[in-house]
């Protein structure tokens, strides 16, 4: 039997810039390199994403880990200098805010170190933190820079994936990077009609947006979300692409599954820098601000919080700005530097009853005009005054039902559970 000693956990995170690379492909290369040399890796590689309201994120704001097999120690110092001469050489060290950071481990994932890991997904951690944590539970931590990716290298290692999914990553040839991706829409579409829902967030049809498309400079063709790591390949053999595939890696992943969002009691409770799940009342009705962004207020007996449904969640909007006073609502979405939330989802648990008022109905049947101010309401079908008559209150029907609303696909966090997956 295998004992836990000859597993060799490897970190790495925080080695891209807004003008490229990503630390996906990174690990990507580095993963084959050692395959190459005769290492073995143990399961999927695992792509972990961190609190994507972090104020120092990267890009995507996703930390990689792998495992591998060692026989000897002999071997671990051989892979250790090949994983850090690639990070060295691959990464965008000259830009101000790429510091990476590379973890080894080949003990045990402590109760401290998946809680580390949890808060990464949800708070703020320090690269204090992380060291500290690190030191303790003896594992070897390799920092560039100011080395902020030990917290995310740390993190991907001990994060305990209770739910999951798979994304495929499909990475192009160096001379292609920048240039414009050339996927072929309809296979895309086929792709989905065979694979969805075990695919999922692949395609907006709504939008004609292909979701597997990245729209950054990054060495990424495409990725495939799905529930397995079968389907993903049986959805990448359906793509076709006018350009050549470099390499393809399969990640298992923390994305799509809520684990950023913190579940409170109390409005009071929100804070800036983190993600929520919370109820309340709406406060007023929405209103739509430059931009075209759609803001309420929701409210209960803590505190109240401005909800926001920005310009790119699209369709969304339009339900949002149905939500009337009164209305009962759980919330899901996080807070950034403006202290709104971000609305990734809607649970309308119960809708308030509204009412119109209307002039009172005259005997002959036709509705009445007002008079002159508090003359009352006269009739002008048949002359008819009515000196002391009262409005008609009549209920206005709604045009949204209970149940549950979210973002299209095209402007879903990395980390937020598409409802399709229930
Ligand atoms: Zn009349």
């Amino acid at each position: 039997m295998r004992t836990m000693d000859n597993i060799l956990h490897v970190g790495i995170d925080d080695t891209d810039s807004s003008e490229g690379m990503c630390t996906t492909y990174i690990s990507a290369v580095v993963m084959d390199e050692l395959k190459h040399c005769g290492f073995q890796l143990l399961g999927n590689p695992r792509l972990i994403r961190l609190n994507p309201f972090a104020p120092f994120k990267t890009r995507g704001n996703g930390a990689i880990s792998f495992n591998l097999i060692l026989k000897s120690g002999k071997e671990a110092e051989k892979a250790k200098k090949l994983i850090l001469n690639h990070v060295e050489n691959l990464s965008h060290l000259q830009h101000e805010n790429t510091n990476p950071g590379v973890v080894f481990h080949d003990g045990l994932i402590t109760p401290e170190l998946k809680a580390f890991s949890m808060k990464t997904v949800q708070q703020i951690v320090t690269i204090k933190d992380a060291q500290k944590l690190a030191v303790q539970v003896g594992a070897q931590f390799h920092e560039f820079k100011n080395g902020r990716g030990v917290i995310g290298a740390l993190a991907a290692i001990g994060y305990p994936l209770k739910d999951k999914t798979y994304e495929l990553l499909a990475y192009r040839i160096p001379e292609n990077y920048g240039k414009k991706r050339r996927i072929d829409y309809k296979s895309v579409l086929e792709m989905n009609q065979k694979t969805y829902p075990q695919t999922f967030d692949n395609l907006d049809e709504d939008e004609n947006y292909i979701a597997i498309e990245p729209h950054t400079p990054c060495p990424i063709l495409y990725g495939i979300r799905g529930e397995t790591p079968e389907i993903v390949m049986e959805a990448h053999a359906i793509i076709k692409t006018c350009e050549t595939i470099e390499r393809i890696v399969v990640y298992v992943t923390n994305q799509h599954t809520d684990h950023h969002l913190i579940k409170i009691d109390n409005i009071s409770q929100m804070d800036k820098c983190k993600s929520y799940i919370a109820q309340g009342i709406v406060k007023d009705s929405p209103n739509t601000i430059e931009g075209g962004h759609v803001i309420f207020t929701l409210k209960d007996d803590s505190g109240s919080i401005d909800c926001a449904a920005y310009e790119p969640t699209k369709g969304f909007r339009d339900l949002v700005k149905e939500l009337k006073e009164g209305d009962f609502l759980k919330v899901y979405g996080g807070i950034g530097d403006k202290g709104s939330l971000n609305l990734e989802k809607i649970h309308v648990l119960e809708l308030a009853k509204v009412y119109e008022t209307q002039n009172p109905i005259c005997k002959c049947g036709k509705r009445m005009k007002s008079a002159r101010k508090n003359k009352g309401y006269k009739c002008i079908n048949c002359g008819f005054k009515l000196r002391y008559g009262i409005k008609d209150l009549i209920e206005v029907k709604r045009n949204i039902k209970k149940g549950f609303y979210e973002v299209p696909p095209s402007a879903r966090r990395h980390l937020s559970k598409p409802l399709i997956r229930g």
